[in-house]
C-alpha cells in the first residue's frame, strides 16, 4: 500500500507532466499511506527536485492494514508489514525526518516549524497529517490498558501484553473494531465488543449482511453488547473494567476503535478551510484552500460520485492515490483524482463482507429513492468442493435502473465483486445489464449461475 518506490515507475502518465519547470522543494507533513505516495510520486515528475517527510512515527513504509492479523496470529510477524527499508528511501531522494512532530505552518511564509529546530521553507506544501480515533471523552481515558491501533512499533509493544490479557472490551464495532474483535477472538481472549448503535458496522453494513459475522462471534465466544454506550475506564493506574449503561464490564484491556476523525488540526490553525465532515477542502488536483498547499489522505474529504456527497476517511487505497494526484501535481503535473465510488471489504468473524456506494440502511436514511433485489447464490459449483453461500444486494436509481449501491456476505469473491460493481456504479451500468452479464463458471472458482445476476434479476422481478 505505502510502496512509494514501485510507485515512481507506475504513477506517471505523458500528461501528468504538462507545465512540469524547474525543480521546486516540497515539504510533505505525514508520513502514512497519503505522504509516502505524495513523495514518491514527486520524485517521479520532479526527479531532481527536493522532497522532505516529516512523521511523528519511528517508521515510515509499512501496511498498518496488516496489524490486526499479526495479533490474530494469521499473519506470523510484524516484520512482514514493511514494505521497504528506511535507505531505500534515501536511495530515491526522498528525505524523511522520522519522529520528527510539525508543531507549526506558516502558509505566508512558506515555512514549517519543528520543536528546537530552525524553520523549514518549502515551495509546495502537502498536508498528509492522517486520521485520529475520535476521543472517547469519558474519565478514565488516561488509564493505562488503552490501546489505539496505528503505529506499529506500539503495536510490537501491545503485542506482548495480548499473551497476558484474559478479558477484552473493543469500543465500537467500526471496520477496524470488527477486525481487532476477530483478532482478539482467534488470539483466544474473552472479547467483548460495545456499541452505542444497533448492530456492527451499522453505519456502512445492513443488518442482514452483519448477521452473519455476528451468528460467528457468537460461536467464537465474543459477547455483543449493541444499544450500550460507554461512560467509563474504570480503574487505576491500569483499566479494570469498562462501565456502560448496561453495567460494568471487566477488562484487561480496551481496545479504542472510534470513529476515524481527520487530523485537521495543524491546517486548520494555519488558516486551511474544512468542509462539512470536518476534512480539509480540496478541488480535483488535492489543491486545498491556499496557494501551494496541498492535501491528501484521511484529513481530506472528497466528493462521493453518487450523489456528490463529501466524505472523509476513507481508506489506505484512497489515500495512497490521492498522495500520488497530490504530488504529481506539487511537481507541476496535471493528475485529477475522481469522484470515490468507495469499494469495501473485509474478513470478520468467519464471513466477508463488502459493498460498494449505499447500502440499503444508509439509502434509507438519507432518503435517497432506490429499488433492491437481492440473491443467495454460490461461489464455485454446486458440487466443487468448498462452495460457499454468497448474498449479493443490489440498489439502483428508479427509472433509470442504473445501479447506486451494493452489499454482499460470503466466505469467498467480495474483493472482485465489490471493485467491479465500483467500476458499474462509475461507468453507469444498469440493472438490465447486470441481469444478462456474461460470467466465468469454472467449477473452482465460479458458479453457472453469478449472484450479482441473480439479485439484478430479481430486483427487475420486484419492479
Ligand atoms: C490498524 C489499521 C488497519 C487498517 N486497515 C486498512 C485496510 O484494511 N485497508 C485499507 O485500505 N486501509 C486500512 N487502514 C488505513 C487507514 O484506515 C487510513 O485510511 C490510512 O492510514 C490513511 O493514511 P494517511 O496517510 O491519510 O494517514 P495516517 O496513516 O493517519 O498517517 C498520518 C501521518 O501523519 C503524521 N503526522 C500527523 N501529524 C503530524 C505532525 N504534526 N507532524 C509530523 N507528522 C505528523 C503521522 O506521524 C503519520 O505518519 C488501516 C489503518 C490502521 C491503523
Amino acid at each position: 500500500m505505502v510502496d512509494a518506490l514501485a510507485g515512481l515507475e507506475r504513477t506517471l502518465r505523458s500528461s501528468d507532466l504538462e507545465g512540469v519547470s524547474m525543480a521546486p522543494r516540497v515539504v510533505v507533513v505525514g508520513g502514512g499511506a497519503g505522504g509516502i505516495g505524495a513523495a514518491g510520486a514527486f520524485k517521479g515528475v520532479q526527479p531532481d527536485g527536493e522532497v522532505i517527510v516529516f512523521t511523528e512515527y519511528e517508521d515510515a513504509a509499512y501496511s498498518p492494514c496488516g496489524i490486526p492479523y499479526v495479533h490474530g496470529k494469521e499473519i506470523a510477524s510484524f516484520e512482514a508489514l514493511f514494505l521497504a527499508t528506511k535507505e531505500a528511501y534515501v536511495e530515491q531522494g526522498i528525505d524523511i525526518r522520522y519522529e520528527t512532530r510539525v508543531a507549526a505552518l506558516d502558509l505566508q511564509a512558506g515555512t514549517v516549524a519543528i520543536e528546537g529546530q530552525e524553520d523549514v521553507g518549502y515551495d509546495r506544501l502537502i498536508v498528509a497529517t492522517g486520521f485520529d480515533y475520535a476521543d472517547p471523552g469519558v474519565p478514565g481515558s488516561d488509564l493505562e490498558g488503552l490501546y489505539y491501533v496505528k503505529n506499529i512499533r506500539r503495536a510490537m509493544e501491545w503485542d506482548k501484553v495480548l499473551d497476558d490479557v484474559k478479558v477484552a472490551v473493543v469500543v465500537e464495532a467500526t471496520p477496524l473494531g470488527l477486525e481487532m474483535v476477530t483478532a482478539l477472538a482467534h488470539r483466544g481472549i474473552e472479547t467483548h465488543v460495545i456499541d452505542h448503535r444497533p448492530w456492527a458496522m451499522s453505519d456502512l453494513a445492513d443488518p442482514d449482511i452483519a448477521q452473519p459475522v455476528e451468528d460467528s462471534w457468537t460461536e467464537l465466544g465474543v459477547k455483543m453488547h449493541y444499544g450500550v454506550t460507554l461512560e467509563a475506564f474504570v480503574g487505576g493506574p491500569r483499566i479494570r473494567a469498562v462501565q456502560t449503561s448496561a453495567g460494568e464490564l471487566p477488562a484487561d484491556l480496551a481496545v479504542i476503535c472510534t470513529k476515524k476523525v481527520p487530523n485537521t488540526s495543524l491546517g486548520t490553525a494555519a488558516g486551511l478551510k474544512t468542509g462539512p465532515t470536518g476534512g480539509f477542502i480540496v478541488d480535483n488536483r488535492m489543491r486545498t484552500s491556499a496557494d501551494a498547499v496541498f492535501a491528501c489522505g484521511d484529513c481530506v474529504e472528497v466528493p462521493l460520485g453518487v450523489g456528490n456527497l463529501p466524505v472523509q476517511g476513507l481508506s489506505g487505497s484512497h489515500a495512497y492515490a490521492q498522495g500520488k494526484v497530490a504530488g504529481i501535481n506539487a511537481g507541476g503535473g496535471t493528475r485529477e483524482y475522481q469522484p470515490v465510488y468507495v469499494p469495501w471489504g473485509m474478513v470478520a468473524g468467519l464471513w466477508m463482507i463488502g459493498g460498494v456506494a449505499y447500502g440499503e440502511t444508509v439509502a434509507k436514511a438519507l432518503g435517497i429513492p432506490h429499488v433492491m433485489g437481492a440473491a443467495q447464490g454460490i461461489s464455485r459449483a454446486r458440487y466443487y468442493p468448498g462452495v460457499k453461500t454468497l448474498k449479493v444486494k443490489l440498489l439502483a436509481e428508479p427509472g433509470t435502473l442504473r445501479l447506486i449501491g451494493a452489499q454482499m456476505v460470503g466466505q469467498e469473491g467480495i474483493k472482485e465483486r465489490a471493485d467491479f460493481l465500483a467500476m458499474a456504479v462509475k461507468t453507469g451500468i444498469t440493472l438490465d445489464d447486470l441481469a444478462y452479464m456474461e460470467n466465468v463458471y469454472s467449477p473452482p472458482i465460479g458458479a453457472l449461475n453469478e449472484p450479482i445476476a441473480l439479485a439484478a434479476q430479481n430486483a427487475l422481478a420486484n419492479l
